[in-house]
């Protein structure tokens, strides 16, 4: 079979299809490939959005605070932990942004394990987990432990068990690495952790939405993530934080703001943390960006995370086998995970000079994500993505890489 009557039969037995229809068009993209950087928007959230302005906004103004706005950053962080996490209620929140929630969570973690002065993280990170523990590590004098992990995988719990000892207070690993693609075992890596006393933080931006995650059952204590990736927030919307319930009296964040205070509204003198989950909340919640979250948690409880997963490993092995018929001949390397059990959903390519392809993809229609110095993220969000996108995106590219060669 050909790779495109691959793609086509793939396209036919596909239980997800009928959900790209749900999505708005985007007339002047051939293959969006980028849904690892920014998800696509619904048709719902347009409609839903005009109609929180119009009712709930316009209609009924400062009231809507208290017909639920206030319960928002709770309910919908509820619904998420039912729906992507893996999590019972009363321990996800949505607030602020993935950069803060980190700052927050993260500084909260070191605090409750006082006397100890190591916090281990790896070299391969996202950018702002890093840059994020290094201010923490500068305000509380901690040293930060660097695992230099491979950027064609990502890290192994052997790794982390020759880092931790009973210095150890918080270990800090995404679940899947932004770049390779690698999908962390955070039930191995936890059970290290926990051996030596440390708590650990998983950050999930890239696994939220896209990967089934058990955070109760794994063990987690505290993870982080984004909602305009694989949730199909839009841009900025809002993160999440989960707190696991055990730590909820020991953990205390330091933006002590109103919103996280026992009784918001009495303005009282001294800040007093609300009990549970609410204490995680510092200022005013960013209603309006939270408003597309209801439309994207329906749909993905419709179409249900184990089977995203499952189209979106026979979508990355598509990318796969396109890449070693087409792309390595051309000295483009694969620098993602071959075993699906540690593959997230996005699968990178690299090759020198791939900065130089990303205007003529851009201008043919075709649009993945590129991260220096020489990576291509391709990131086919399963349910907005055809196999044959995939194909038309990928020939795309070999036609530019043959060019360019
Ligand atoms: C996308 C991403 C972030 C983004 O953080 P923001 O505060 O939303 O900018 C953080 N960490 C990881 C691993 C990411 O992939």
């Amino acid at each position: 079979m050909s790779l495109l009557a691959r793609a086509e039969a793939l396209d036919a037995a596909d239980p997800l299809a009928s959900y790209r229809a749900r999505f708005l068009p985007a007339p002047s993209v051939v293959s969006y490939l980028d849904g690892n950087s920014l998800g696509r928007p619904l048709a719902a959230t347009a409609t839903l959005m005009d109609e929180f302005v119009r009712d709930q906004w316009a209609g009924r103004l400062i009231q809507g605070w208290t017909d639920g706005w206030l319960e928002w950053p709770l309910t919908l962080g509820d619904r998420l932990g039912e729906i992507a996490l893996g999590a019972a209620p009363g321990q996800t929140v949505v607030a602020d942004s993935t950069t803060v929630l980190l700052y927050k969570l993260a500084r909260a973690a070191v605090d409750a394990r006082p006397g100890r002065r190591k916090v281990i993280l790896d070299t391969d990170n996202f950018p702002t987990d890093r840059y994020v523990l290094e201010g923490i590590a500068a305000e509380r004098g901690l040293h930060l432990h660097w695992i230099d992990t491979d950027p064609t995988t990502g890290i192994h719990p052997e790794q982390v068990l020759d880092a931790v000892d009973e210095d150890t207070a918080l270990v800090l690993f995404s679940h899947v690495a932004y770049r390779s693609g690698w999908l962390a075992d955070i039930p191995e890596i936890n059970r290290i952790a926990h051996e030596a006393g440390a708590l650990t933080l998983w950050d999930l931006c890239h696994s939220a939405g896209s990967v089934p995650i058990r955070l109760d059952e794994w063990g987690v204590d505290i993870a982080v993530g984004c909602s305009y990736k694989y949730l199909n927030g839009g841009p900025g919307a809002p993160a999440f934080a989960y707190l696991n319930s055990s730590l909820q009296s020991s953990v205390r964040q330091p933006i002590q703001g109103w919103m996280g205070h026992r009784a918001s509204f009495e303005m009282g003198p001294g800040y007093e943390p609300a009990p549970g989950i609410r204490a995680l909340l510092s200022g005013t919640p960013p209603i309006l960006a939270m408003v597309p979250m209801h439309a994207n948690l329906d749909v993905l409880a419709a179409a249900g995370i184990d089977a995203v997963r499952e189209k979106s490993l026979q979508l990355t092995e598509y990318v796969l086998d396109l890449a070693d018929e087409w792309l390595t001949p051309l000295g483009v390397e694969v620098v993602s995970p071959r075993d699906p059990s540690r593959r997230g959903g996005h699968v990178t390519l690299r090759r020198p000079g791939f900065e130089q392809l990303l205007e003529p993809l851009w201008s043919a229609g075709v649009i993945p994500d590129y991260r220096r110095p020489d990576g291509l993220r391709i990131g086919p969000a399963p349910l907005s993505t055809s196999f044959t996108e995939v194909h038309q995106g990928l020939s795309v590219l070999r036609d530019l890489a043959e060019k360019h060669r």
